[in-house]
């Protein structure tokens, strides 16, 4: 008992108080820079992906959003990383990115044959809808850009009704003309906080790359076709062929037109087994 009322010492608010000195020296940017610096990353082809999970990744893009850190991020599938071969320039800009999704999973066999660790697929779509889930518990604000006119707007009343919380700064689909139209209407909706840029590859990672500085947005994530599935006007395969990982089935059964495109992952997964023997070094890695 303390008759006196002699003040207690307390060791432990001694401890908090030194702790929230210290908290307040640190610049926040070397907090960012030291959790970036922790994610390991994988070399596939060139391409270095974030060895992340889906709950991993979110918390590194609430991280930017909280500390106003601009940034992008990207989700390449095999195609994308396929592009990337003859195109160093545009691998620079993948690597630029705060975060290297591996969307596909033929990423995921790639990683295995070269005997890289990546957890498994964090796919755009998932990311997004789990980042949105995060955003609206904060009241946060996203700009959608990208698909066909009208797309953007019905996606953003699904996203509404599916996120009370989230505040939906704008709209604007990708068929314009002239990349300054989009950006003047990104900035003129105010801040926001996430913009989804949904412009298929590689536009939208060009766009992201060329733009970020100039919009009033802190985290641009570049994520294909994600607004027609919000909108509703594509349809994701059912869950237990995403589990599978034969997405690419469905999605060649919805739209035959792909085949060409899709090609590319058996070439794709037979450049790893090369790549396996003969390692390479390639010039724009850095
Ligand atoms: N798109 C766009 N502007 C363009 C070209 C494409 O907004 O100039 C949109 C298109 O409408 C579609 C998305 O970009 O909504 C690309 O979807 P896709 O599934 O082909 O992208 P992926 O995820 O395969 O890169």
């Amino acid at each position: 008992m303390n008759l006196l009322n002699i003040p207690e010492r307390n060791p432990n608010k001694r401890l908090v108080i030194f702790a929230k000195l210290v908290y307040n020296i640190i610049d926040y940017e070397y907090l960012l820079v030291w959790s970036a610096l922790r994610l390991k990353t994988a070399d596939i082809m060139g391409v270095r992906f974030h060895a992340v999970t889906l709950n991993e990744a979110v918390d590194c893009a609430m991280n930017h959003i909280h500390m106003k850190k601009k940034g992008y991020i990207v989700t390449p599938n095999p195609e994308i990383v396929y592009l990337t071969l003859d195109d160093p320039a545009f691998r620079s800009l993948l690597n630029g990115a705060a975060l290297v999704l591996p969307d596909g999973i033929g990423i995921i066999y790639a990683a295995r044959v070269l005997g890289r660790a990546l957890y498994g697929r964090v796919t755009g779509i998932d990311f997004a809808n789990l980042l949105m889930h995060r955003m609206a518990q904060e009241h946060l604000r996203l700009f959608l850009l990208g698909s066909k006119p009208g797309v953007a707007e019905l996606a953003a009343e699904n996203l509404q009704k599916k996120h009370p919380g989230l505040i939906i700064s704008g709209c604007h689909d990708g068929y314009f003309q002239d990349a300054q139209s989009a950006a003047d209407a990104v900035n003129a909706a105010g801040g926001t906080d996430v913009m989804f840029v949904c412009l298929g590859a590689p536009k939208q990672e060009y766009f992201m790359a060329e733009w970020q500085d100039k919009l009033n947005a802190t985290l641009l994530c570049g994520l294909g076709g994600s607004l027609d599935v919000f909108a509703g006007t594509v349809k994701r395969a059912p869950t237990i062929l995403g589990k599978l990982g034969l997405e690419w089935l469905y999605r060649l059964y919805k739209e035959p037109w792909r085949f060409r495109r899709m090609l590319k992952l058996p070439l794709f997964l037979l450049l790893a087994v090369k790549e396996r023997i003969h390692p390479q070094n390639r010039e724009g890695d850095k």
